[in-house]
């Protein structure tokens, strides 16, 4: 029994030092990826009720030469960790500020594109100064941008936050809520941080048809945004039954595979054309 044991401890520990070695390899992996432009920026479109284009979301994708595409989900987390993360933002909004123009030029109506901002991000005010620069650079205008932020952005350091989100809607740029309902106390917090949209997370939209609990989660973050006069958008739409629902709900922004998977600049058009068809 007791060799038992030993042998599956250093199996645990074979896999724990597996799993560090990845860690400190990606984090080194990443300052190689900022400097050989391995990083690359898709869009994921945001439709309305009547089905037009009203926005992107711009989400991360890296084709690393360390071990091919990495999801983000793995390596933002070592990011943040290795304190890269501010580098990756830098990186992210300075390409899709310079892509600004050409995605504008797609459609014909006001859109806005959205960024994601780790908890790290809202912690460094130097951050405010890059984005404005960026903007005026790229003659971006503010409105067109919003931030996209996680409950745990804001959690740990209140004050900051809040601060940080109001130099956003001084820019003139709008903050959304994601994954709003997945955290532990979303609700305490809405009346002390700016906020113009709320997301709901798509681990609720993927059980609409089949949890009555979830669609009533969903139900109760749609009338709790309208009562704040904010924006609702629903990720995760798959299906035409998800999309009929969640209009049927009272939601204002819709995006999944339903519509559109995240595509790189070169193929929005067709993805937009292909919206357009359906
Ligand atoms: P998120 O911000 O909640 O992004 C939504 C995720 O859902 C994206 O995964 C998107 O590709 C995926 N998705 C979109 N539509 C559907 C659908 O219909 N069904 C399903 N199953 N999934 C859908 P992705 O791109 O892998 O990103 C994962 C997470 O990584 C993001 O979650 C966000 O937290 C983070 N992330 C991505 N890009 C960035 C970035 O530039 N900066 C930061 N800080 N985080 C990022
Ligand atoms: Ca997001
Ligand atoms: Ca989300
Ligand atoms: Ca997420």
């Amino acid at each position: 029994a007791k060799e038992t044991g030993k042998s599956s401890c250093s199996f645990f520990d074979d896999k724990l030092l597996r799993e560090s070695v990845r860690k400190v390899e990606i984090a080194n992996a990443i300052s190689t990826a900022l400097v050989k432009d391995e990083f690359q920026v898709f869009y994921q479109p945001k439709v309305g009720p009547n089905g037009g284009i009203i926005g992107f979301e711009a989400l991360i994708r890296w084709q690393s030469s360390y071990d091919g595409i990495i999801a983000p989900s793995e390596f933002i987390p070592i990011a943040e960790w290795c304190g890269k993360i501010g580098d990756i933002t830098r990186y992210l909004i300075s390409c899709v500020f310079r892509e600004y123009r050409t995605i504008v030029k797609l459609v014909s109506t006001t859109i806005h594109i959205s960024l994601n901002l780790s908890a790290h991000d809202l912690r460094d005010m130097s951050l405010i100064g890059f984005i404005r620069d960026e903007m005026v650079k790229n003659k971006v205008n503010p409105q067109h941008i919003e931030f996209e932020i996680t409950e745990s952005s804001y959690l740990e350091n209140l004050e900051n936050a809040a601060l940080f989100l109001q130099e956003i809607g001084t820019l003139g740029s709008t903050v959304a809520l994601d994954d709003f309902g997945t955290g532990y106390s979303s609700l305490s917090y809405l009346s002390q941080i700016e906020v113009d949209t709320l997301k709901i997370d798509h681990s609720f939209v993927k059980q609409l048809h089949e949890s009555d609990k979830d669609r009533f989660i969903i139900q109760s973050i749609i009338n709790l945004g309208i009562s704040f006069s904010l924006n609702i958008c629903a990720e995760g739409v798959e299906t035409v039954s998800d999309r009929d629902a969640l209009i049927d709900m009272g939601c204002h922004q819709l995006q999944g595979y339903l519509f559109s998977k995240p595509v790189p600049l070169g193929a929005l058009a067709e993805a937009l054309s292909a919206i357009n068809r359906t």
